[in-house]
């Protein structure tokens, strides 16, 4: 629902899709397969990054991992991949970039701005930060309707395992 909310704003947005930290890569083709037809359903221009090779994908992870605490950790990945969306724009000469991150509200929306605002300043181009967390449940129900993929957990081996843990416990307590 990210879409229809830039156009309602009076934004035709160019989508622009990458995540070297989708594990595995399984999980990165269902996802990519969604959004390639969402994007022709939707009428939306699409811009898929080339997938780092494996080995180097393997290095920005561990380096991500590597934090302390599931917070450092999320916000290490959010730096790396709202610094690359912040690349791709000024590559790519557009003055703004996004994120759709800000429909979920399982994302740490403070950590979320606080890496766009930085990656912005790096790369000489603005973060249009969009609280979109009110649509998600609408955004659900779209992606039901399209028959698109919903992923089960954020992207990483560690949100896999979290998000099964947290349904482990939730089944046990019935
Ligand atoms: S949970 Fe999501 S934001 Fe956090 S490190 Fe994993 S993939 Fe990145």
């Amino acid at each position: 629902m990210a879409v229809p909310a830039w156009r309602e704003r009076g934004v035709e947005p160019v989508a622009w899709f990458h995540n070297p930290n989708i594990q595995p890569a399984a999980e990165v083709e269902r996802r990519l397969e969604s959004m390639l037809r969402f994007s022709r359903e939707a009428g939306l221009g699409l811009v898929v990054e080339e997938r780092p090779s494996e080995a180097a994908a393997w290095r920005e992870w561990v380096a991500a991992l590597a934090a302390a605490t599931p917070d450092e950790r999320c916000a290490t990945c959010l730096g790396l991949r709202l610094r690359a969306a912040a690349a791709a724009a000024a590559r790519l000469g557009m003055p703004r970039f996004s994120t759709a991150l800000s429909v979920s509200p399982y994302q740490r929306h403070d950590l979320i701005l606080a890496a766009g605002q930085a990656a912005a300043d790096e790369h000489g181009v603005t973060f249009a930060y969009l609280d979109l967390r009110d649509v998600f449940r609408r955004s659900y129900s779209e992606s039901r309707r399209l028959d698109l993929y919903r992923q089960a957990y954020c992207g990483c081996v560690a949100s896999k395992w979290e998000a099964w843990h947290a349904r482990t416990l939730r089944k046990r307590a019935g």
